[in-house]
């Protein structure tokens, strides 16, 4: 799994540094004492009395302190500088100060990173200096000796940013060998094959991550020298045979490069320093940060580690683990780890690592001194931990804890769990899980039925759970481009790397043929929410042909395939998949109404059918905050009706206003009011049913109606195709007379009558109920009429008629006048009364501007965000998107597509505005938002500070939604607690 596994390896000599003194834990003395107890006496290599070696403000040349160095109980970071240390520096003070075993070593921060960019990759002044003080004191904690041939040290040069970004940036192991410190290396152990592997693992690791070598030159070198000895694995390799490869190596180095591998240890760890800092911009880790919303400025810290090794005989070893399953969130250990290892051969797949839980019969005591630390750790830190560890001859090593990545399954499972054992709050829980997660704990699982008749081809790890289904595709960057163009695929490797991130991103799911549970593929897919198999070993997997296949079954490029990483099957052709149920999710269903404890903003829906509404309201909807009633239209049959009453409706319009006033019609006229009248009449009732039946599902609840939003020319056949259509049977000769043409050209008159420039910025929303008010006015009555059955059925309907499209005031109060005489007449008809709001949306930049006097009109606003982000940008949202929008958000014109997050500073001030003024105006007025952004949680953050009553969204995202408001009300706690 690429380099996210690489446990630092390290050297024994005299085992091991530093005296990992307890001291008092300041945070959490509690917890202090627990993490102490499960661990050894001091060992007494050195003198335990000596007073400390770390100051806790260390002298340094630089103008800014850039190191920080950890060692013999004592850490001058702590879990709380995460910027300043990164998540990798600060878990190692961390684990130093609480007295676990840790080698020694320093973090160069963050800061120093940005810095040495900023200065045109050159180190800060004083930088090196204070390297060169620190790497003294952990030669001074350990004993030994940096390029000392008798006693050397060697060290890790390892990334960690602020936030992890396992394997996307760059790690160098053994450094400090050279022919000079290899001989006191092996003198020490005694081990001469353990030091020649050392030093090629060196050589081939630091030749291509800081020279630049190609890596695959290494691995050829590798095979050559394993066929020429017969050796099956890396391990069958004896020291004569690593030792003509460590030749080989320093060869191949010379001629890619052209220049020696570098054997001064300094130069060495100045040359790995700055290849780590080159690795936070390196292509990887730039896309791992685009896809997790990273920025780009954070910058890594280094961390150079004592090394500690794994691979010193059967007592050695090195593995990670979870302190709980990553997957389902079982309380249970998990993980793996290789005896006689060394963290890149668990990475590499050259070995097949054992499950954690078989340590306890190999190496039983440190298995157990590593369960009780995890423990320990877990409660530190109020979370699941990931750890790294190493034992080198039956001594344990912690390099690193972190927090783990977890399946949303787990997520919410860990969460609720920690609650219930007291470990954290309610609250904390909340923060614990990502809307992502929720999303997709709702996501489609296969359907079971259709899966025992599928042809299963194989089987492999259940790395990540869900069902995936698309098209198979061999290369990363072959899967991106066709998802690009909207395909869906899966993408088969034979195992995953960093470099593959991109593909796996753009996959619908992956499929590996090697690699475990903490496999590249597993962790890389489990944290960005993919299904994942992996470790199908029975699987061959051709690249040169682009093609899998298990005992004759297959597939190529392109072949449908489904994954269910759930339970690591894989099948050929595309099975159906069904919806995952919620209501079996009684964790998410807790975790949720917690959520409902804390929030403060309601979440509504957005729904135009009465299932919709009934299955919002299964997850949660406190009412429906957008009901698009010409979504109702465009249904079957009802569009031929939808288009009768377009063609004549401006005529019909217009006839009636002529009868008003006094005067009489002509055939044609009255003929157009009739077939106007008799259309409208047809979809007044069809309308009426559907609201009835909204109503039933959302009853007691706010049901938003929309009067008719989009232009009317959306109903009628695109004019390209009409026109074609007439012109070919004008062409054909067809008689004039001929009913087809007559119609076609009929509708095509109608279609160029209403055919606009920017039908976006045309005759829509308000401006057509306000030049066609029958409109207006069918649409109410079949609202009202609608309401007044359900109350005469025992109902409690709540309905909110609203107006889209506001730009002016006085095109509400117009509007509004035609709607209250028309809800009047209904009432008396029907001799009962209904109570409905009215009130409008906001999405035209001059509303927002002018919402003081708009809320004199109107009972609630509800901000269209789609139409308020095209008007303010002047962006059109039916094209920008597919065209310079996302040019623009990768090249970071814009930090994000603002049709999915809200932009704050643009459209955000004018949300803003609208709701003081509306306020102002009309204290107390009920505001929401309907739009896109409804359902999106950075925006769901804003609408909270901006003090909206709630925010509507899909049906699908209103568990989303939910999580996402109580997070932006707890942030907003915290901040204002600031
Ligand atoms: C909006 O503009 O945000 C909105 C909800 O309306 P529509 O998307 O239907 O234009
Ligand atoms: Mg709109």
């Amino acid at each position: 799994m690429g380099s996210i596994r690489i446990v630092a390896g390290g050297l024994s000599g005299p085992v091991p540094s530093g005296s990992f003194r307890a001291r008092e834990y300041n945070r959490e003395p509690n917890d202090t004492a627990d993490l102490i107890a499960g661990y050894p006496s001091p060992r007494s290599s050195r003198n335990m009395t000596q007073t400390p070696t770390m100051p806790s403000e260390r002298a340094h040349k630089a103008a800014k302190r850039y190191i920080y160095a950890w060692g013999g109980g004592h850490a001058e970071g702590s879990a709380q500088m995460r910027d300043l240390l990164g998540g990798k520096g600060a878990g190692l003070a961390e684990m130093t100060s609480a007295g676990l075993p840790v080698p020694p070593g320093f973090t160069i921060t963050t800061e120093a990173c940005n810095d040495y960019f900023a200065a045109g990759e050159k180190l800060p002044d004083g930088l090196w200096d204070d390297v060169l003080g620190a790497v003294a004191e952990v030669e001074k904690e350990t004993g030994k000796g940096f390029g000392n041939a008798d006693n050397p040290l060697l060290v890790s040069v390892r990334s960690g940013a602020k936030f992890s970004m396992p394997g996307m940036m760059d790690t160098v192991l053994n450094l400090g060998l050279n022919e000079s410190t290899l001989n006191g290396l092996i003198k020490l152990t005694g081990n001469e094959r353990f030091g020649w592997d050392a030093y090629r693992r060196f050589i081939q690791m630091f030749g291509r991550i800081v020279m630049d070598v190609d890596g695959q030159k290494f691995e050829h070198a590798i095979d050559a020298a394993k066929e020429a000895r017969g050796a099956k694995q890396d391990t069958d390799l004896d020291a004569d045979a690593l030792r003509e490869l460590v030749g080989t190596f320093l060869r191949v180095v010379r001629e890619s490069t052209g220049r020696e591998f570098p054997t001064d240890p300094l130069e060495q760890l100045d040359l790995a320093i700055k290849a780590v800092f080159a690795s936070w911009f390196g292509k990887r880790a730039h896309d791992y940060r685009e896809y997790n919303h990273i920025a780009h400025d954070l910058g890594t810290a280094v961390n150079v580690v004592t090394m500690v090794f794994g691979n010193m005989g059967d007592d050695s070893g090195t593995g990670v683990a979870f302190t709980r399953d990553p997957n389902t969130g079982e309380k249970v250990l998990f993980g793996e780890y290789l005896t006689n290892a060394q963290g890149e051969d668990v990475v590499a797949g050259i070995r097949t690592p054992q499950p954690i839980s078989h340590m306890a019969q190999e190496l039983p005591q440190a298995y157990a001194e590593f369960e009780r630390i995890g423990q320990r750790l877990e409660k530190h830190y109020k979370d699941v931990q990931d750890l790294e560890f190493t034992i080198e001859r039956g001594r344990l090593y912690m390099l690193q804890t972190r927090s783990a990545k977890r399946t949303a399954v787990a997520a919410v499972q860990i969460a609720a769990d920690l609650v219930a054992e007291g470990i954290i709050t309610e609250r904390e829980a909340l923060t614990r899980i990502e809307p992502a997660h929720v999303d997709q704990l709702l996501r489609d699982q296969f359907d079971p039925s259709a899966k025992t008749s599928a042809k299963k081809i194989t089987a492999g790890l259940n790395a990540s759970p869900g069902a995936a289904v698309g098209k198979a595709v061999f290369d990363a960057d072959r899967a991106a481009e066709m998802a690009g163009k909207g395909e869906k695929v899966i993408l088969v490797r034979i195992e995953t790397s960093p470099d593959d991130f991109h593909g796996m991103a753009a996959a619908q799911g992956v499929l590996t043929a090697r690699g475990g549970a903490t496999s590249h593929a597993a962790v890389v897919a489990r944290q960005i929410g993919k299904p994942c198999v992996a470790g199908c070993a029975a699987l061959i997997i051709d690249y040169a042909t682009k093609s899998a296949r298990v005992d004759g079954l297959g597939f190529s490029e392109g072949e449908w395939i489904s994954l269910d990483g759930t339970t690591g099957e894989v099948f050929v052709g595309a099975l159906p998949t069904t919806a995952a149920r919620f209501e079996d999710q009684a964790e998410l269903q807790q975790v949720l109404k917690w959520a409902d404890k804390v929030r403060r903003l309601q979440v509504w829906t957005n729904a135009d059918k009465p299932e919709e509404a009934a299955q919002a309201r299964s997850y949660g909807a406190q009412g429906i905050g957008l009901c698009r009633t010409e979504h109702m239209f465009r249904e079957g049959e009802r569009l031929d009706i939808v288009r009768d009453a377009i063609l004549v409706a401006f005529q019909a319009t217009r006839a009636k206003e002529k009868t008003a006033a006094g005067g009489s019609l002509s055939p044609e006229d009255a003929d157009a009011v009739t077939k106007f009248d008799e259309t409208m009449g047809k979809l007044e009732k069809l309308q009426e049913g559907d609201f009835y039946g909204i109503f039933e599902a959302m009853d007691g609840l706010p049901v938003v109606i929309r009067l008719i939003d989009p232009p009317l020319h959306e109903f009628l056949p695109n004019y390209a195709e009409v026109l074609v259509e007439v012109t070919r049977m004008e062409a054909q000769g067809v008689a004039a007379t001929d009913p087809k043409l007559v119609s076609a050209r009929e509708t095509l008159r109608a279609v160029e009558a209403l055919r606009e420039q920017n039908p976006m910025l045309g005759l829509r929303g308000i401006r057509l109920g306000l030049m066609i008010p029958d409109l207006i006015k069918m649409q109410t009555r079949a609202i009202l009429n609608a309401a007044i059955r359900r109350v005469k059925a025992g109902g409690h309907p709540h309905a909110e008629i609203m107006i889209p499209l506001v730009g002016h005031v006085n095109e509400l109060a117009e509007t509004r006048k035609i709607l209250d005489a028309e809800a009047k007449a209904v009432q008396e008809a029907a001799g009962q009364t209904v109570d409905f709001m009215f009130g409008t949306m906001i999405e035209v930049p001059r509303g927002a501007l002018t919402a003081d006097a708009i809320a004199e009109h109107a009972e609630f606003f509800s901000f269209g965000t789609n139409d308020l982000t095209q008007m303010t940008f002047g962006y059109s949202r039916d094209d920008a998107e597919g065209g310079f929008l996302l040019s623009y958000v990768e090249r970071g014109i814009l930090p994000a597509n603002p049709f999915q997050t809200l932009d704050r500073v643009g459209v955000g001030q004018l949300v803003r505005t609208a709701v003081e003024k509306g306020r102002a105006a009309r204290p107390g007025i009920k505001i929401g938002i309907c739009g896109e952004h409804g359902g999106d949680p950075a925006s769901i953050a804003f609408f909270d500070e901006v003090g909206l009553d709630y925010v509507s969204c899909s049906p699908f995202r209103v568990p989303v939604a939910r999580l996402a408001a109580a997070q932006a009300a707890i942030a907003g706690a915290a901040e204002r607690d600031k």
